[in-house]
This record gives structure tokens, sequence and C-alpha cells, in this order.
């Protein structure tokens, strides 16, 4: 199977079509009509085999996982996804895993009603590299935090730190639940777009909350005051590990997806409704203060110091 009957065979097989996608896959590039008025919103994420996900992730995990992580940079910032192109690099043309993997893919785009637009295939060690485009109305940054403001987070964090940490032989319920945080995220593209009429900053939290915060903090000239003990964390993570190794990896593990962004404390409980709404619970777990402190609070409430505040590419 050459290029362009692997294209045609897994890429071009996809149902959703939009009134706005002038032209799709088979021209040189493709054409997008956004309404007039409306922002365009773009993210790219590569996934590199062996770095971004480990061997027993599934070819169809692999598939989800890549358009999830840009869905949710696109839900960070309360916009909403419409157009995909995927770069794939692939060692060899296997039928199964490409049909797997496309499946993956293009589930996950017909739930957000994003469109597969065009791509590039190429030979090479496997690297699935998705541009994701999107609108908004008005962006939500990771500026604009403010000082009383309270911190909320969507959903549990730590799940896919720890499912890292299982030994690779547990597989009891617990152990499949975190291993299913970590390999399908779940983006929270309509909690993104409901957070417009609230939050002041948001990000979503790929790096580990502590850095990802940081980035909020810098970036809106902020401090914060977190309490550990309000991290939300699963029952699934409970059964398997300690209340301190989960505070841990909630802190500062990466790869949960969630959002974390600031709001009026007053919103509190409309927020809460909206997002009930949408199926996403979110817990309030801290405050923004003035200046550039920063401040979490371990589980006796004591203020503590965390080894590692997130994942950097080339960090020594
Ligand atoms: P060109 O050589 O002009 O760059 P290609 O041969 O790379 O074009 O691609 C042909 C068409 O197929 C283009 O419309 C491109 O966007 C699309 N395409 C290539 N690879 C993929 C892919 N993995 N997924 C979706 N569309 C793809
Ligand atoms: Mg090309």
């Amino acid at each position: 199977m050459d290029e362009f009957a692997l294209i045609d065979r897994y890429f071009r097989r996809q149902t959703v079509t939009r009134e706005d996608v002038a032209l799709g896959i088979g021209d040189d590039a493709a054409i997008v009509v956004p309404r007039s008025g409306e922002q365009l919103v773009a993210a790219v994420d590569t996934l590199v085999a062996g770095r971004h996900f480990p061997d027993w992730f599934s070819a169809a995990e692999i598939g989800y996982r890549a358009l999830a992580v840009n869905l949710s940079d696109l839900a960070a910032m309360g916009a909403e996804p419409r157009w995909a192109l995927l770069a794939l690099t692939l060692p060899e043309v296997a039928a199964a895993w490409l049909d797997d993997f496309s499946t993956g893919f293009l589930d996950l785009a017909r739930k957000h009603r994003v469109a597969l637009i065009g791509g590039d295939t190429t030979q090479g060690p496997l690297t699935i590299s998705v541009t994701l485009l999107g609108v908004c109305e008005r962006a939500l940054t990771r500026a604009g935090a403010m000082v009383g403001d309270a911190i909320f987070v969507t959903g549990t964090l730590g799940d896919a730190a720890l499912a890292l940490a299982l030994d690779a032989d547990d597989d009891g319920e617990s152990a499949g639940r975190l291993r299913a945080h970590f390999s399908r995220p779940e983006p929270r593209v309509a909690a993104g777009l409901a957070l417009h009429d609230f939050a002041h900053a948001a990000i979503d939290v790929s790096d580990g909350l502590l850095g990802d915060l940081g980035h909020i903090l810098r970036a809106s000239k902020v401090g914060a005051r977190i309490d550990g003990r309000c991290l939300p964390t699963s029952a699934a993570a409970r059964a398997l590990f300690t209340p301190e190794r989960i505070l841990t990896a909630a802190a500062t593990g990466g790869d949960d997806y969630e959002l974390l962004f600031t709001a009026p404390a007053q919103l509190e409980a409309s927020i809460r409704d909206r997002l009930a709404g949408c199926d996403c619970p979110v817990t309030r777990i801290g405050t923004i203060v003035a200046g550039d402190a920063f401040e979490l609070s371990g589980l006796d409430g004591v203020p503590m110091q965390p080894a590692r505040t997130g994942f950097r590419h080339f960090a020594t």
C-alpha cells in the first residue's frame, strides 16, 4: 500500500462533514471558512514513541491521545475545536495498527465534531503530530488571574502519574482506572467553553499542577496559596497508594489534562452549577494572592517544599 492508498483507506473515511470546510483532504492544502468576527485558535502537539507514551499503549489509545492533548489545549483557551491536521511518521505500514490508530483518532474527532482536513504521511520512527484549529469569541489565556481569585481544577489529579508507578502485573480494577486516565484523558472541551463567562485565567494541566500553575502566576504577575488537602484525587488512587504518594503525584505529576483556572471566589456556586451541566466535577484548591509568593500546604496543613515542579524537555 503506498502513501495515497493509505490516506484514502484510513483517514478519508471520517464521518464528520462541516459546512465550513471548503476543501478537505486531497489537494495541496485545505481551506476552511471561519465566520466573520471569529478568532482562529491554533495548537500543535507531537507524540514521540518511547517518550510520550509507554509501549503498552494500544494503537487506538495513541490515536485517541494524539487528538485529546490538542483538544485539551483548545479547551484551556475556551475555544471550540473544528479542524485537525495529522502529521504521521510511521516505521512501516501495518494495516491492523493503522486501522486501530485511525479509529481511536476519528472516534474522538467525531465526538467533538472535528473534521480531519489534511496531514502528512512519512516513514521514520513512530511520531504523531496533530495540529488543531478552532475558534473563539474571546480567548481565555494564562494572564488575567486577579488577587483574591479562587483557584479551581476540574476532575482529579495525579492519576496519570500514578498509572506509570503501578507494577506492570497489577491488573486489578483500580489499576485499570488509573491506566485509562493516562491513555484516554477526557479533554474538558465543554467545560472550557462554559468557563468563558467566569474565568479570569486558565491552563490545562499537562506538565503537573505546580508547574502549570506557575505559568499562570508568571503570566498574571500574582502569587498563590494552595491547600494540598483539597487537591481532588480519585478513589482508584486512594485504593492503591499512600496519601503522601498521591499528594506528590497530584501536585507534580503530569498528563492529567484537567483544566486549572482562576475566577472570582463569589462565583463558586455558579461555576459548580455550570460545570455540573457538562458532567465536569470541579474543586476549589486555593487562592490567588499578591506578589510572587507561592505556598503549598501539606496533609498536616503545614507549608511544604515540593521537590519537582513539572516536566521540562531539555532540563538538566
Ligand atoms: P503534498 O505532497 O502536496 O504535500 P501529500 O501527498 O502529502 O500532499 O498529501 C496528499 C493529501 O493527503 C493532502 O491533502 C494531505 O493534506 C493529505 N494527507 C496526507 N497525510 C495525511 C494524514 N495522515 N491524514 C490526513 N490527511 C493526510
Ligand atoms: Mg505533504
